[in-house]
């Protein structure tokens, strides 16, 4: 029984993931990639004023969860810090 739920939780995990979303040329763009958390796609943002949507099923895009915008703040301050030095 434990087993199953282990299972059923890593399955809804994996269908999502995170990407970087930033303007280029006054377009809206997003990273191809499929980053397993948002510090991941925080790194990929190339510019200020990008920002991280989480994808769930390869194609409904989702706002962060409060604990997830903590985590792409703190992800966007660490990039000042290494930036700054
Ligand atoms: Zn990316």
């Amino acid at each position: 029984m434990t087993l199953f739920i282990t299972l059923r939780v890593r399955s809804s995990n994996t269908s999502r993931y995170f990407v970087a979303v930033y303007t280029d040329s006054s377009c809206m763009v997003g990273c191809d990639h499929k980053h397993e958390n948002v510090t991941a796609a925080a790194a990929c943002i190339p510019q200020a004023g990008g920002y991280v949507v989480a994808v769930r099923h390869g194609k409904v895009y989702q706002q962060l969860t409060a604990a997830e915008e903590a985590e792409f703040q703190r992800a966007m301050s660490r990039c000042e810090e290494n930036c700054a030095a």
